[in-house]
């Protein structure tokens, strides 16, 4: 039997709702290629891509296609580091009026998705935002990562840009690894809070 497709949205990505998903019944990633959205000097949201509102269409989300044109991108952005970080790129693109890429995953339970985040200067401080699929590997549902399964008190902090996890000693694992280490798999999964290692940070030269 065919799964319909199934929607990702931001909390599973980056704390960032305009950065869309879809898995097929084949768990083939589609959609997610070149995802675009524009914004103006205020970082309001100007337009979205075809790709971006086709996938919010199949998804049944149309008032998503609508719904975020005028609103600010700040209204999608969950957590200070994340939000601090998103402000960090986006002046420093119209400070150089240049364009900057940086890595960034963007999982759903079954998936592994590299993906790069490209901020690209546009005329009168506008900025093009584009988020572009770079390869994706298969693995066994890591419910942690399902949004609609229920959570405990606990809460567990998750890099929102590459989806490590803390340890006591100050390491970052891998979500899988993380599972195993700190005896998640057979507990009711933590509920997830964001934040942002080291190794992210130093992606936007925030020293
Ligand atoms: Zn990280």
């Amino acid at each position: 039997m065919r799964r319909a497709p199934r929607q990702f949205a931001v909390e599973d990505c980056n704390g960032y709702t305009v950065c869309f998903g879809a898995e097929t019944a084949d768990g083939e990633t589609s959609r997610m290629r070149h995802s675009q959205y524009e914004l103006d000097h205020e970082d309001r949201i100007l337009a979205v891509n075809e790709p971006w509102s086709a996938f919010a269409r199949e998804n049944d989300a149309e008032h998503l296609v609508r719904g975020v044109i005028g609103t600010t991108v700040w209204d999608w952005v969950a957590g200070p580091e994340v939000r601090h970080l998103y402000r960090l790129l986006f002046s420093r693109v119209r400070e150089v009026q240049g364009s900057t890429t940086v890595p960034f995953r963007c999982d759903s339970p079954s998936v592994r998705r590299f993906m790069e985040l490209e901020v690209c200067a546009l005329p009168d401080d506008g900025l093009l935002c584009t988020a572009m699929l770079k390869r994706a590997e298969q693995r066994d549902p890591v419910p942690l990562l399902n949004p609609h399964v229920p959570r405990s008190e606990t809460l567990l902090r998750v890099c929102s840009w590459c989806k490590r996890v803390p340890t006591d000693d100050g390491d970052w694992l891998e979500i899988e690894q993380a599972i195993t280490a700190l005896h998640l798999v057979e507990e009711v999964p933590p509920a997830i809070s964001h934040t942002i290692c080291d190794r992210c940070e130093a992606l936007f030269g925030d020293s």
